[in-house]
């Protein structure tokens, strides 16, 4: 059982006077952690302790700051094992996948490490002894605020980010997995100045009053209603806002693909963490020529998944992560059916503790119908049949999302269409997953806004000044 503290003004242990929250295994209902939960006076008092470290990190030779950021992977790499048991105790993912979330997220921080120290901006001579130049400065506080569903990965690109730049951090780790949030913190604050990084637990009340502090800016991955609330907090504020939000993600399979081939892609692409993943295949649309051996083979995978503890070496499908989700996920499949989809492996919700639900593929699905349209965020792949390329790109780009696509094809001029033409952030051709490590991500419309990801990241967290100096009076020095 984990027993999680929080960080604020540089002291572990402080606060948590709203309550106490338990987090219990998705697997078996087990208690796992109890968290504290800020009120939201400790809230703006963590501001603004943060608010007075500001200062002297922003001071820091960014050398120094990326020296830390190096210490602080290592802490993170040394508690690897620690951060993956826990990942899979609170949200279910198989322990293997746990692991690869952190050394992930360890790559991120060693890349902002190696990355951050180099930047800098134009120089202009506007005449012999005036100079122009840019240089990024950090914006201040950060408010960090993340999901559960690859928690460590995800927190360590925000966190490394904010902080290798200069920034103070009020992280607020999601209340599915507090504990994951917590172990790291405490690898991260190992290596860094008391008071540059803050925790605090809780649910969504805590995330609100945090985006509500005066802080400089508002990072958020996580849904987009939640999304969308913070912009609105944060216009009254004035912080700048930074959103990876929720997706619908298309798969197109062309006429001419390996249909086996494609339904492996397509087996991973929805069914991997248990469809939990922001960029999980969420609707497919096969050229009919296809379709049919498509189906068959990807009920196999489906079919053939091993279910079971994310804790049990082998488990291939852990559960969702709590049974309020798993509703939600069955009921679109169950509107899908009365609608006239009809449901080819999986669709039941099984008896036995636990969230489980199983790989599931519904067929005979419509453009229009929610199973397709919205972000299920489960092991679930709905297929509508499409008579052409043109067809399937057309209801591909009918979503209010725009995170990422993929196309498989065999044709070069369509996998230039998809690109050119796909209104999303990321367009992957021939393969769901793999984009390079450091890769970028930048998405659209209610998807969210601002590079989440990659270089450009360090960028949304620093300010560019612009500096022009001449000599006094016009002449010289
Ligand atoms: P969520 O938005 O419900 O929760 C994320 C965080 O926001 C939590 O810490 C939560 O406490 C906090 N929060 C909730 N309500 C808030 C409010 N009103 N004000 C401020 N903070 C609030 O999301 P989730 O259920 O944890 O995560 C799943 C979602 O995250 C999915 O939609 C998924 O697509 C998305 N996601 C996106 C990306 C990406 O890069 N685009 C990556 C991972 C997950």
């Amino acid at each position: 059982m984990y027993t999680v503290a929080q960080l604020v003004g540089g002291v572990w242990g402080a606060g948590g006077d709203g309550g106490e929250l338990v987090v219990c295994d998705p697997a078996d209902g087990t208690p796992v952690s109890t968290v504290p939960v800020a009120t939201a006076d400790e809230v703006g008092k963590a501001a603004q302790a943060a608010r007075n470290a500001a200062a002297q990190w922003a001071a820091t030779a960014p050398a120094e700051r990326a020296a830390a950021l190096h210490r602080a992977a290592d802490a993170v790499a040394a508690a690897t094992e620690e951060l993956a048991e826990a990942v899979t105790a609170e949200m279910g993912k198989p322990l293997a996948d746990a692991r690869g979330g952190v050394e992930a997220g360890i790559g991120t921080l060693r890349q902002y490490a190696e990355l951050a120290p180099l930047r800098g901006g134009r120089t202009l001579n506007g005449g012999v002894d005036a100079l122009d130049f840019l240089t990024p400065q950090p914006r201040g506080v950060v408010a960090a605020i993340t999901p559960w569903n690859d928690p460590v990965a995800v927190s360590c690109g925000l966190l490394g980010a904010a902080l290798v730049t200069g920034n103070v951090v009020l992280y607020k780790p999601s209340e599915r997995a507090p504990a994951t949030g917590w172990l790291l913190a405490r690898a991260l604050d190992q290596a860094l100045p008391a008071g540059v990084l803050s925790l605090l637990t809780g649910g969504p009340e805590v995330g609100a009053a945090l985006a509500a502090q005066d802080v400089d800016v508002v990072a958020h991955v996580g849904s987009t209603a939640t999304g969308r609330a913070i912009a609105a907090a944060a216009a009254r504020t004035g912080a700048k806002v930074l959103l990876e939000n929720g997706g619908s993600d298309p798969l197109i399979v062309d006429a001419g693909v390996d249909p086996e081939w494609a339904a492996g892609q397509a087996a991973l692409g929805a069914f991997a963490n248990a469809g939990q993943i922001c960029v999980a295949v969420e609707r497919i649309y096969v050229h009919r020529e296809v379709a049919g051996d498509f189906v068959a083979a990807l009920t196999r995978h489906a079919e053939a998944l091993r279910v079971g503890p994310g804790r049990d070496p082998g488990t291939e499908l852990g559960p969702l992560v709590d049974r309020r989700h798993r509703d939600h996920v069955h009921g679109q499949v169950t509107a899908a059916v009365a609608a006239g989809a009809r449901v080819r492996a999986g669709g039941e919700v099984p008896d036995g503790p636990g969230a489980f639900y199983p790989a599931t593929v519904v067929t005979d699905c419509r453009h229009d119908m929610p199973l397709v349209r919205e972000e299920t965020f489960g092991p679930v792949a709905p297929v509508v049949v499409v008579d052409s390329f043109d067809e399937a790109l057309r209801c591909a780009a009918d979503s209010p999302y725009g995170l990422a696509a993929t196309v498989l094809t065999t044709s070069m001029s369509h996998a230039q269409r998809a690109w050119r033409e796909l209104p999303v952030g990321t367009v992957k051709v021939n393969a769901v997953f793999g984009g390079a490590p450091g890769g970028a991500a930048h998405p659209r419309r209610a998807s969210g806004q601002g590079f989440g990801y990659g270089p450009e990241l360090l960028d949304e967290f620093t300010a560019t000044k612009a500096v022009h100096i001449e000599a006094p009076g016009g002449g010289e020095w």
